[in-house]
């Protein structure tokens, strides 16, 4: 049965990259056979060029953006470490959530929605944390905090603590620089900016990671050891883990592809130039934006339902009547809060002026 196409300007998944789609079609090989190795290691090398990063342990993970958060704390939580958690939104408060089910003493550092982390409060909350992980693109307020600064307080004050930040909506759409912000585990999710269909992980590990991560996770799917011996072989050669999800990959592989001919720097810019003027029409249109100024992501943005508004109505509207999604608000935001995300193949200045010009029709 031949579905709908929407135009996906939600907070994910996107529209993927034309490429990506074409690679999801392309023959099905083995996942040992060597012609789809070379694909993962292409793969494997295009993510440590797009998370900006050397470290060897960097490989796309089975399973959307949250196997990424799961796996960052199955490999490096155990019981009783302190972990300090950034919450400034809805994906802040299920790293306190899985942190916690491995063990963690979890140090909440809360803020107002819709505000960036305040990386003094972050780092000041706990003398001693074994970890400390942030948001670097909320998706449920629309969010941008500094990793950077982060990074550079945390190398200052606990130099001992790793690092993790949460990517899954900044990959492929704003700066990502693992390695110069001293970020140790990092996770992503390919249906954003990445511009590929949801399904796998990208995820990174620094050596210093590696060096004290749990030897036995209690998870045997994300045990990064035994991933390892297929993703990068050992000395009896590629050994068989989990069949891996080998379409996915070669999609990922080429929506990659399609970034790095593009080039980083100009995907960035033209998310940047697709955000500004989203947000530049909604203020014209008299709408009032929720994230803070100045903080704004360029790929997600977040808008007040004006008052006596239907915001279901509205976003039903756009669907049913220009084949356009759009996202609700998170949380205690469902209602009060559209989404609207420019992300990966969407970055462009006509989906933003699109759905500017349904937005205004539909609220006539
Ligand atoms: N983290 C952030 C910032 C997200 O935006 C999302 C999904 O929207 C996730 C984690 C979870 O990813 P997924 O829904 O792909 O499992």
């Amino acid at each position: 049965m031949a579905l709908t196409e929407r135009t996906l300007l939600g907070p994910g998944p996107s529209n993927p990259y034309p490429e990506a789609t074409a690679g999801l079609a392309a023959p099905l090989l083995g996942h040992l056979d060597p012609e789809f190795i070379a694909v993962l290691e292409r793969t494997c090398e295009r993510l440590r060029a797009t998370w900006g990063t050397d470290n060897p342990v960097t490989l796309p993970l089975s399973g959307t953006g949250s196997i990424g958060m799961e796996a960052a704390f199955a490999n490096t939580v155990r019981p009783g470490d302190v972990v300090v958690v950034a919450v400034n939104g809805l994906f802040g408060v299920r790293m306190c959530e899985v942190a916690g089910r491995y063990g963690a003493e979890v140090v909440r550092v809360d803020h107002t929605w819709g505000e960036p982390v305040d990386v003094e409060r972050v780092v000041t909350a706990h003398p001693s944390p074994a970890l400390v992980a942030a948001v670097h693109a909320e998706t449920s307020t629309g969010v941008r905090s500094d990793i950077a600064g982060l990074g550079a307080a945390l190398r200052r004050r606990h130099p001992e603590a790793l690092l993790l930040a949460d990517c899954v909506t900044s990959l492929g759409g704003i700066e990502v620089a693992v390695d110069e912000w001293g970020v140790d585990i990092a996770y992503s999710g390919t249906q954003k900016c990445l511009g590929v269909a949801p399904g796998l992980a990208p995820f990174t590990f620094s050596e210093r990671a590696w060096e004290r991560r749990v030897e036995i996770p209690p998870v045997w799917y994300l045990d990064l050891g035994l991933l390892g011996g297929y993703v990068r072989g050992g000395p009896g050669g590629r050994a068989y883990h989990h069949t891996a999800p080998v379409a996915m990959i070669a999609s990922l592989e080429a929506g990659l592809a399609r970034i790095h001919e593009e080039g980083l720097g100009s995907v960035t810019e033209r998310h940047e130039a697709a955000g500004r003027r989203l947000q530049d029409g909604l203020r014209e249109m008299g709408l009032e934006l929720f994230a803070a100024e100045g903080h704004r992501l360029p790929q997600l943005t977040s808008v007040r339902v004006p008052e006596g508004v239907d915001s279901a109505k509205v976003r039903e509207q756009l669907l049913t009547d220009y084949g356009i999604e759009i996202g609700a608000g998170a949380g205690d935001y469902a209602n009060s809060v559209w989404r609207i995300g420019l992300m990966g193949h969407n970055a462009r200045l006509d989906r933003a002026e699109l759905v500017l010009t349904a937005l205004r029709r539909v609220l006539g």
